[in-house]
């Protein structure tokens, strides 16, 4: 007799499960999403393995993934890939390994309680989504090359069984998962509707999916396995390219934009590429990663080759290329000049569609650039190359934009005769920048200042030394140089000169405010208020000054 064991969910686990169980969230087609992509990894990691370790495909060599109909509402969903060891399962089924599950949680925890399932949509919960349809889930799994079998089983309330298996009562290789399906689920043993939710949600992933209706025994493909990315352009609806974002980029939105291309010459690679609509969950998580996929002829290689610069990093999606070997190591990739070649152009693609639609489309361009602003803003501080591109491409509010955005073109080609730079002031928010003291000169005088609420916009703004070249100046340092362009209300007096009272007061103010400034002066700043701090002409200016001491520094 073999033990079994008992194991209770790490404490955080416990919490999603509890939340899957009682998710009153409608979509709950979502967890098949997850099995099916689960499925589908296992198959590509089996497949990469294999090219080191062609014994472990054995005779069995075609990846699939079966989902099974089965009596007294059981669904199964089984795959012929990696597999997973005791260890591994414990490991993967039993903690929150997975970066987004995490994510999911802290902001289930920023939620006020009650409407948190709402959030399940827009992350993608993975393996644990199971539970918002099965009462009790069976995962039966056997490594590839392994001599041993396993079964996990949980009915979601805060523990697990882990036992050994008879290989007899294994699959050969791979994973089996048995749903025990709750009341409400029923939907998921008609073959009808199960056929319809997997050529909806996965009918592109690049290995075939057959089901299988029991006691019948009666096959229907309902998915191909052929990859999306190999097919010719025209051919694929948008549709097809919308299902097929989703399941390779765990997002549950539309893509905003499709970069679909094949590149040949020099080096011979097919991208595909989508900017989501809707900000993914870990854009401004420093650890998180690029997302696009590197396939070597139609073989998933890694998720990890940092296709893209950092600054496009919310881009998801794929790169299969023939000109690397298919053996070709993890650590070898990031130094691969190839690679750096594919970066290069899979970029140059991506923002020339972004560029096309600021052309074409003002108001989806507007969208993206809500969305994704402010990271592509960190590319005019962290890419010199592209520098130029990037700051046009780039939008502003300003004084003078209203609820519109502005481009730097729009600001320099309505810039005042005798007008030097360009002004910017930065802060943590629009409406507090808008009410600042600071702006009165500048609109006196009819002076656009662009409005920078992003914390990359201080520092872009002093590694970028020129637009069209006009320098770029922060309107709360060193001196103002207003004098030069004339006020819009001509009759108004100029500028306050220095007379003996002002003198005297300067003086007062030197000696009472002591080491607290720098110094005292008059300024064509101010028409309204009386006073303003200004940071020193060069260092940091003050937002950026206060951003570093809340840093620390
Ligand atoms: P993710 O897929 O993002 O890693 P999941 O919660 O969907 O997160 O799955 C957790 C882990 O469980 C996977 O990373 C994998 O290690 C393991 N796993 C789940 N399903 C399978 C499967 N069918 N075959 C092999 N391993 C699996
Ligand atoms: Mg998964």
């Amino acid at each position: 007799e073999k033990p079994v064991e008992n194991h209770v969910f790490e404490a955080d686990v416990a919490r999603l499960l509890h939340l899957m169980v009682h998710s009153v969230y409608s979509d709950k087609d979502v967890f098949l999403r997850e099995l099916i992509s689960n499925a589908a990894d296992a198959c590509e990691k089996l497949r990469y393995e294999a090219i080191s370790a062609p014994e472990l495909l054995g005779s069995d060599r075609s990846p699939r993934i079966t989902l099974s109909l089965e009596p007294e509402n059981r669904l199964v969903v089984a795959d012929n890939g990696i597999g997973m060891s005791r260890d591994e399962m414990i490991e993967a089924l039993g903690t929150i390994a997975r970066s987004g599950t995490r994510a999911f949680m802290e902001r289930i925890e920023a939620a006020k309680a009650g409407d948190g399932t709402q959030l399940i949509g827009q992350f993608g919960v993975g393996f644990y989504s199971a539970f918002m349809a099965a009462s009790r889930v069976d995962v039966v799994s056997r490594r590839a090359g392994s001599e041993h079998a396993w079964r996990w089983s949980s009915d979601g309330q805060g523990s697990y069984t882990v036992e050994a298996v008879e290989l007899t009562d294994a699959p050969e290789r791979g994973t089996r998962i048995t749903l025990q399906l709750m009341d409400d689920a029923k939907s998921y043993t008609s073959k009808w509707s199960v056929e319809r939710i997997v050529k909806e949600q996965s009918g592109h992933v690049p290995v075939p999916i057959d089901l299988v209706e029991l006691p019948s025994g009666e096959t229907s493909r309902v998915g191909d396995g052929t990859a999306l990315w190999t097919r010719l352009r025209n051919e694929i609806t948008k549709e097809e390219y919308a299902d097929f974002y989703r399941s390779v980029a765990g997002q549950y939105d539309e893509p905003a934009l499709t970069v679909h291309f094949r590149a040949e010459g020099r080096h011979e690679y097919t991208g595909l590429a989508f900017v989501p609509t809707s900000k993914p969950y870990d854009l401004f998580d420093p650890t998180g990663k690029g997302r696009m996929k590197l396939y070597v002829k139609r073989v998933f290689i890694t998720d990890d080759a940092e296709l893209m610069p950092r600054y496009l990093r919310f881009v998801r999606g794929l790169v299969d290329t023939s000109d690397l070997p298919l053996n070709v190591s993890r650590e070898m990739i990031q130094e691969s000049p190839i690679l750096s070649a594919i970066r290069k152009g899979l970029t140059s693609r991506v923002l020339t569609a972004i560029e096309k639609l600021a052309d074409s489309d003002k108001d989806a361009f507007a969208k993206l650039w809500d969305a994704f602003g402010p990271v592509i803003k960190e590319g005019i501080y962290d890419d010199f190359e592209r520098r130029g591109q990037l700051m046009t491409l780039a939008r502003f509010r300003t004084t003078a934009s209203g609820d519109e955005h502005r481009s730097l073109a729009d600001y320099v080609k309505d810039m005042k005769d005798a007008q030097a730079a360009i002004y910017y002031l930065t802060g943590d928010n629009l409406g507090q920048l808008q009410a600042s003291p600071q702006l009165e000169g500048f609109r006196a005088r009819g002076i656009e200042v662009l409005l920078l609420t992003d914390s990359i916009d201080s520092f872009w703004v002093t590694a970028a030394p020129d637009f069209e070249g006009k320098p770029f100046k922060s309107i709360t340092q060193g001196t103002s140089d207003l004098a030069q362009v004339p006020k819009l209300d001509a009759k108004e007096k100029p500028s306050a000169e220095t007379t003996e009272a002002v003198k005297d007061f300067i003086a007062f103010a030197k000696m009472a405010l002591a080491d607290a400034v720098s110094d005292v002066r008059t300024s064509d700043r101010l028409t309204e208020s009386a006073v303003c701090l200004v940071a020193p002409e060069h260092g940091p200016d003050r937002q950026l000054e206060k951003m570093l001491q809340g840093a620390g520094r």
